[in-house]
């Protein structure tokens, strides 16, 4: 194991760190942080470790990871609706993808604690007044008011709550029947019309007339009710220390190692990921499985390190590397992380971020992805791995169960005058329903070529 210095829950408080707002009174920050350590845990242990031994699966192409949800998480859109929508879309995508990948599909949902934000710049200037950045509802508001800016501790107990409800309601649908997958063409009604419908429905059809086979062939309704649960994960990105630590602790299951009770996995971003900093200081020293943005800024040198540090045992399934490159970028980058990864012998989770690196400003000024592109670098990441002889374990998308309008394109069309209609994130553009299970039914077309 990599020399790295002694470990504890607080010792990413002696590294740099980036991307965490400065509270101004410590007093009552010091308060929450007392108090949210004594909250509950979201997550036990044994399911962090059944997470990291599927996502091994996946490393080893016998599983296919699907992690999706919002870019942020919020305060005013949280709602049932909007929980179970999203819920139900990624069954719906894990559904089409599994047909296509012929392996079980690990559903992780950017979901019940998916708040903090990094941001390009500190601060914001609208009509020459300027103001620090919003950084997720978890730390200040999106209004463009000096109150609504100034970082608020008290915050992380709203998030909190927000996300033990969350991940409460995810539970009651994953084990109470909610989760039923026997209706499949039922989806492709409300999206496939025009060119390629006929594609989605006659592969709809195929999934169905499996299903229907199945419980023609005497499949018990116990069996059927296998069918009917399902295991549904959480992640998000492990930003604000402060909350991470305070629901860090030990495992009451294997004394000595710690646990981030925050969510199932955790990941560090493209913005935070200094080998020397504050947020891989905090990861690697629990026990969950890690995810890490590698983008167009990512070394191999770096990824060495990065490696060494958080996965010093090389276990698969610790690690997944989620690069997030762009449309048109990923031959130029991919390879020599590919290669840095195979001189190690290192034992990677490889998965596709088809967002981040494709976000464009539009003709209309909003913030957008163009659906040919998400779809472009997901096909581009599948063709370069094949090429090296290694595993695409993966997908990641930023999508919600909701009709909105806030990436351009898709079978029904949502064009740059439409982004007005219905563009509600608090940050990044997501896919919306029908974007997002197209999706899926291309990257399956890939999965099974
Ligand atoms: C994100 O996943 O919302 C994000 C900010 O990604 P990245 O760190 O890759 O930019
Ligand atoms: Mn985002």
């Amino acid at each position: 194991m990599a020399n790295n210095g002694a470990w504890s829950k607080s010792s990413w408080r002696e590294k740099p760190r980036v991307q965490m707002p400065d509270y101004p009174d410590q007093a009552a920050l010091s308060a929450v942080e007392a108090k949210l350590s004594r909250h509950p845990l979201l997550v036990f242990s044994g399911e962090a470790r059944t997470l990291r031994d599927e996502l091994a699966a996946a490393g080893r192409g016998e599983a296919f990871l699907l992690q999706g949800g919002d870019c942020a998480e919020s305060f005013a859109e949280f709602s049932s609706n909007n929980i179970r929508d999203t819920f139900k879309v990624m069954l719906q995508m894990a559904m089409v993808l599994t047909f296509g990948a012929k392996v079980p599909v690990v559903k992780v949902g950017r979901m019940a604690g998916q708040f903090a934000k990094p941001r390009s710049a500190p601060t914001e200037t609208i009509n020459g007044v300027e103001l620090p950045s919003y950084r997720g509802d978890i730390i200040n508001e999106l209004a463009f008011t000096p109150e609504a800016r100034h970082p608020d501790p008290s915050k992380m107990l709203e998030a909190y709550t927000q996300a033990a409800a969350t991940l409460n309601l995810l539970r009651a649908f994953s084990k109470g029947g909610f989760a039923d997958v026997h209706q499949v063409h039922q989806w492709t009604l409300d999206f496939a019309s025009g060119e390629r419908a006929a594609q989605y429905r006659d592969m709809a059809d195929r999934i169905q007339d499996t299903l229907d086979f199945l419980t023609a062939a005497g499949l018990t309704s116990d069996q059927n009710a296998e069918l009917a649960t399902v295991d549904f994960y959480t992640s998000h990105e492990a930003l604000l220390l402060e909350y991470e630590e305070a629901l860090c602790r030990e495992d009451s299951t294997h004394p000595g190692d710690m646990l981030a009770g925050s969510g199932h996995m955790i990941w560090i971003g493209d913005r935070t990921r200094q080998p020397d900093g504050a947020h891989v200081e905090f990861c690697r020293g629990v026990v969950n499985p890690i995810g890490l943005k590698c983008g167009p800024t990512t070394t191999a040198e770096d990824l060495k390190v990065l490696i060494e540090k958080l996965n010093p045992r090389n276990e698969m399934g610790r690690l997944t590397l989620i690069a997030r490159f762009g449309a048109g970028k990923v031959r130029e980058h991919l390879p020599r992380l590919i290669k840095q990864v195979q001189e190690m012998g290192a034992n990677v989770v490889w998965t596709c971020d088809a967002m981040h690196g494709n976000t464009v400003k539009s003709d209309s000024g909003y913030k957008t992805r163009p659906f040919e592109r998400v779809l472009a670098e997901v096909q581009e990441f599948f063709a370069v791995h094949r090429e090296h002889g290694t595993i695409p374990a993966g997908v990641h998308f930023e999508m919600t169960g909701q009709d909105v309008t806030e990436c351009t394109g898709g079978v029904r069309a949502v064009t740059d005058e439409d982004l007005s209609d219905r563009y509600h994130t608090a940050c990044d553009p997501r896919l919306n329903a029908s974007q997002s299970l197209e999706l899926a039914f291309l990257v399956a077309e890939e999965l099974s070529n």
